[in-house]
C-alpha cells in the first residue's frame, strides 16, 4: 500500500519547536494535510511521544515515536522507534548523554511536556537541544539496540549535518538512508560519494504551517511501525 509521509517534526518540547506545537495541533494538522504516517522527532528527547501518539492515533495516522539526536560532532540524526515505550528508553539513556546546561526559555523558548490534550505535564530544565556526549558512529547500532533505525538528518544543509561537519560521505558509518531537506536541489545527489544511497524528504517541521501536504510516499506490505522501519532500513 502506498502512504504519505512525514518522519521529521518537532513539537513545543523542542526549545525552537513554536508553541502552537502542542502533540494533538500537531496530530490534528497531520491529518488535515493528508498524511498516512508520521513521527515525532524532538531535539533529544521522546518525552512528548507519546502523547503525540495517541493523538495521532484517534485521527486514524500511523504514528511513530523518535528523537532528533545531536551527535557529539554536531550532526543531526533522525531516529525512530517501533513504540512510545522503546523511544522513552533511548531517551533516558540520551538525557544521560545531554551536554551541561540549562534552558534560558526566554532566550531560546520553553520545552514544555504535554499530555495527548494539551494539558501542560511540565517544563524540561536541561537544554535539550545542545549536542550529546554520543558519537556519529555509535548511533546505528545504539538506535538498533532499542529496536529502533537511524538516518543522517538533512545532509545538503551546511550546519547539523554530516556533510556539512564531515565534508564528505562515510560509508563506514553504514547508514543506507540519507535524508534531504525539502529545499535540496536536484544535482545534489548525484554527487559521487552519495552513490548508491537511498534518500526521503520530511518537513523537520517547528511550526504548525511548515508540516508537509502529502507529498512523499512509502510503499509498504502492512500498516505497522515495523513494515515502516523495514522500508526505512530495506527500501521495501
Ligand atoms: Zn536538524
Ligand atoms: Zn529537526
Amino acid at each position: 500500500m502506498k502512504l504519505y509521509y512525514d518522519l521529521h517534526m518537532h513539537s513545543c518540547l523542542s526549545p525552537c519547536g513554536s508553541e502552537d506545537m502542542t502533540p494533538a495541533n500537531l496530530a490534528a494538522m497531520c491529518a488535515l494535510a493528508g498524511l498516512d504516517v508520521v513521527a515525532l522527532t524532538d531535539h533529544n528527547t521522546c518525552g512528548n511521544c507519546a502523547s503525540f501518539c495517541r493523538a495521532a492515533e484517534e485521527r486514524g495516522l500511523l504514528a511513530l515515536a523518535g528523537m532528533e539526536l545531536c551527535t557529539s560532532e554536531e550532526v543531526h540524526t533522525v531516529c525512530l522507534f517501533p513504540t512510545p515505550d522503546q523511544a522513552e528508553r533511548f531517551g533516558e539513556y540520551v538525557y544521560a548523554r545531554l551536554s551541561p546546561g540549562e534552558n534560558d526559555p526566554a532566550v531560546f523558548g520553553p520545552q514544555v511536556y504535554m499530555d495527548q490534550g494539551d494539558g501542560i505535564l511540565g517544563e524540561e530544565p536541561r537544554m535539550l537541544a545542545g549536542t550529546t556526549l554520543i558519537p556519529l558512529a555509535e548511533v546505528p547500532g545504539l538506535a538498533e539496540a532499542y529496536g529502533g533505525f537511524a538516518w543522517p538528518a538533512h545532509i545538503d544543509r551546511p550546519s547539523f549535518s554530516l556533510l556539512g561537519v564531515l565534508g564528505v560521505w562515510d560509508p563506514e558509518l553504514r547508514f543506507p538512508l540519507a535524508e534531504l531537506s525539502h529545499s535540496c536541489p536536484p544535482e545534489f545527489i548525484r554527487r559521487r560519494d552519495l552513490a548508491g544511497l537511498r534518500f526521503i524528504t520530511s518537513s523537520d517541521a517547528h511550526y504548525l504551517d511548515q508540516v508537509y501536504t502529502a507529498e512523499h510516499v512509502m510503499e509498504l506490505p502492512e500498516r505497522s511501525p515495523e513494515a515502516v522501519l523495514n522500508w526505512l532500513r530495506n527500501g521495501k
